[in-house]
């Protein structure tokens, strides 16, 4: 299988070749058709670091955000919430070299908001972040999420064995409007995981390596 049969955007496409990606990895290949399908299904998806997901998810973000015009640039319409601000600047840059060619992309790396910042509003299609920080920008209306269509969960695994972080994933997603694609990548499965992964994202496909 090639990116091509994808049925990317041409400037999606440039990115991934700008990256020096030949074809996709094995869980790009299986997790892609499912991810751009129409209507957009959810996913919980198996897959260790090093496997390729982040550009499996965020291919599909930037397949689906629409940028045409200033105002929808500046409207967040995908989230992608990863259980450290490292990981979280990581995936934000691999949204800006993927993105490279898209046009009035903007990608945003949530932080947490200082007295001086208050009021700032976030103004990016693609938002990146910790749970925590994510819930607390929402409640100040320093994020505007009318719009969100899509929320990626990077490593619930590890997400809920930190004290807290699943409640602030949860609490979240029920600020975000009903209507969202949820996909979800974990490297284990205990019972915990399965349970919780089940309920964020209601009547997903499941993907195993
Ligand atoms: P990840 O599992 O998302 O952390 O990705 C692991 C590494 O694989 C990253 O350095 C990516 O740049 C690289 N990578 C992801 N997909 C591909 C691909 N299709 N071809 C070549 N390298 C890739």
């Amino acid at each position: 299988q090639s990116f091509e049969q994808l049925n990317l955007k041409p400037e999606i496409l440039k990115g991934v070749v700008g990256m020096n990606f030949r074809k996709p990895s094995k869980v790009q290949e299986k997790t892609l058709p499912l991810l751009l399908m129409n209507p957009p299904k959810n996913l919980i998806g198996q897959s260790q670091s090093g496997t390729g997901k982040t550009a499996a998810f965020v291919l599909n973000i930037l397949s689906r955000i629409d940028i045409s015009t200033p105002e929808l640039q500046k409207t967040p319409q995908a989230l992608v919430l990863a259980p450290s601000r490292e990981l979280a600047r990581q995936i934000c840059g691999v949204v800006r070299l993927m993105g490279h060619f898209m046009e009035g992309l903007v990608v945003d790396a949530a932080v947490p908001v200082d007295a001086s910042q208050r009021g700032r509003k976030i103004e990016a299609s693609v938002i990146v972040g910790t749970p925590g920080t994510v819930q607390d920008l929402i409640k100040r209306r320093s994020m505007n999420v009318t719009k969100m269509r899509i929320l990626v969960l990077d490593e619930a695994d590890n997400m809920l064995d930190q004290q807290g972080l699943g409640d602030q994933c949860s609490r979240v997603k029920a600020m975000l409007p009903k209507d969202l694609q949820v996909v979800l990548f974990s490297a284990t499965f205990p019972e915990n995981v399965v349970r919780y992964a089940h309920t964020f994202a209601p009547n997903a496909n499941e993907m195993t390596l």
